[in-house]
């Protein structure tokens, strides 16, 4: 595939490619351009050149657009599914609630043009006030690996609503779905220049994006060490940056809670994606009452589980490169080496091509060991004996993203929902997340909101307009 630049199909100045690998068989699927900081800089002038275009069309129209964008990713749900399992490894169905996800995202922005509002008064003495709220300008978005699709959504969809240009960046390992939805919004109506995404590593494309001054706003989503440097790289151009950075949510199980139900959620959830998820539930705190008979049952669904290229009917793909499988299996040894957990099953690579791993249960998982994010298909179990212990180990991370307690008492469930200190705190529920909710964390998980009505502060400059009288 090509990149995009200006609404249009381009080859990088670089004249280099890179290849984009199935992560289920080893095979190259594809090339992309490898992209320049000069890359940058073409996107950038072609989002200058186009962005007032795009700001100036009417909220009706820019709805109709992102509308029509939607609909399109609908009629192209099972191709873009393909694409999108064949460069990321997911299984096919999750793939396809994603890209479904991605159009009600896009929806749920069409639904918006006609909000991005600012407030007025009446000021006795002084007039009238009037705050407004303008387009940033360009916004660069730079999106991982492991929901690209959805991701990309929540942060061009934003921009767009809010009459920005885009130049989005998006991981070099999972791009090629990026780059047809970009399409896709071109040929809905979005004027060319505002939508452009260049592709290139993140040492070399992501830095530029970051470091360019024209770029008024960064909205990045991957590892906090990344976050960090992204800070950094920002802070002489004085840039805004939305930062979602991952986290290490604890799912807590009360004695009194439907355990069928935490099994379940708890399983579907930690398993969804490889494991490869920023708010998946990646600590299982359970009450000592019923951690036997939530760990036997969690056994057995997780045996259910089969494991294999995502193109099959399987519940689980393999990791998105190798890199991230060796480093869960690092961190699974670690806390086998150190006593700190014992293996119920899995706990290894398995065999063959692909970056599989089995599904793994830890029993007995010590609070200290799992302190760092586990970003695969590994649910350590920690057993707890009262909720202000649970409590105080789901707070004991550097992390703040999002946290569930299972729970039939209102009582419990207010207590957790006031107490632990992350973004999200679900009730019986873990990894919901519909556009409409904002999302983003506290901590080393980053600061910021992407989605709900936060998104209008984020994507928005306020410009306060005094009418004297
Ligand atoms: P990174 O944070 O390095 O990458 C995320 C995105 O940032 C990618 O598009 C990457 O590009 C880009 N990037 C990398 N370096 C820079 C830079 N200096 N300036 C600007 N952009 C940059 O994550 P990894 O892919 O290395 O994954 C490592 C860990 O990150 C995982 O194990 C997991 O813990 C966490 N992670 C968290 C995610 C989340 O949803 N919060 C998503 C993905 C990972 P490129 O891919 O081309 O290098």
């Amino acid at each position: 595939m090509q990149m995009f630049v200006g609404g249009r199909a381009a080859e990088s100045l670089s004249g280099k490619r890179t290849q984009i690998v199935n992560p289920a068989t080893g095979n190259v699927i594809d090339t992309i351009p490898a992209g320049t900081a000069d890359d940058v800089l073409a996107a950038v002038d072609a989002a200058e050149a186009d962005q007032p275009k795009w700001a100036n069309i009417s909220p009706a129209d820019k709805s109709r657009i992102l509308i029509n964008a939607a609909a399109q990713i609908r009629a192209e749900a099972d191709s873009l599914a393909t694409l999108l399992t064949t460069e990321q490894g997911k299984p096919l169905r999750e793939a396809k609630d994603e890209i479904l996800g991605t159009a009600h995202v896009f929806e749920y922005y069409a639904s918006m043009t006609g909000s991005i509002r600012g407030n007025a008064a009446s000021l006795p003495k002084y007039g009238y006030m009037n705050v407004v709220r303008k387009p940033i300008g360009i916004c660069g978005a730079i999106v991982p690996w492991n929901m690209p699709a959805m991701i990309f959504g929540w942060k061009a969809g934003a921009a767009l609503a809010c009459g920005n240009a885009v130049v989005a960046k998006p991981s070099d390992t999972a791009p090629l779905t990026i780059l047809r939805l970009a399409e896709i919004l071109v040929h809905a109506g979005v004027s060319g220049g505002a939508m452009n995404v260049v592709t290139g590593s993140g040492s070399v494309v992501g830095d530029a994006v970051v470091r360019n001054a024209d770029i008024r706003h960064v909205s990045f989503t991957g590892s906090v060490a990344t976050g960090r440097s992204v800070a950094l790289a920002a802070a002489p151009a004085l840039k805004r940056l939305t930062l979602e950075l991952g986290g290490n949510d604890a799912f807590i199980v009360a004695a009194d809670a439907d355990i069928d139900a935490a099994v379940t959620g708890a399983v579907r959830n930690r398993f969804y994606n490889c494991g490869q998820v920023c708010t998946s539930a990646k600590r299982i705190l359970v009450d000592a009452k019923v951690s036997d008979e939530f760990v036997r049952k969690a056994k057995a669904a997780i045996e259910k589980l089969s494991v294999g290229n995502g193109l099959e009917k399987v519940n689980m793909g393999p990791l998105n490169n190798s890199d991230q499988r060796d480093t869960v299996a690092s961190a699974v040894d670690r806390i086998v080496d150190e006593g700190a957990g014992t293996i119920v099953c899995g706990g290894k690579k398995l065999e063959g091509k692909g970056n599989f791993y089995a599904p793994t249960l830890i029993a007995d998982a010590a609070p200290d060991a799992v302190r760092e994010e586990i970003f695969g298909p590994v649910m350590p179990v920690i057993v707890f004996e009262t909720l202000e212990s649970a409590i105080e180990i789901a707070n004991s991370t550097p992390y703040g993203l999002g946290a569930s307690i299972w729970t039939k008492d209102i009582t419990t469930a207010y207590t957790a929902a006031e107490e632990i200190r992350s973004g999200v705190v679900w009730v019986n529920k873990h990894l919901v997340l519909p556009p409409e909710i904002p999302f983003g964390g506290t901590k080393d998980s980053g600061y910021g909101r992407e989605n709900g009505t936060d998104f209008i502060y984020e994507f928005t400059e306020p410009k306060s307009i005094l009418i004297s009288i």
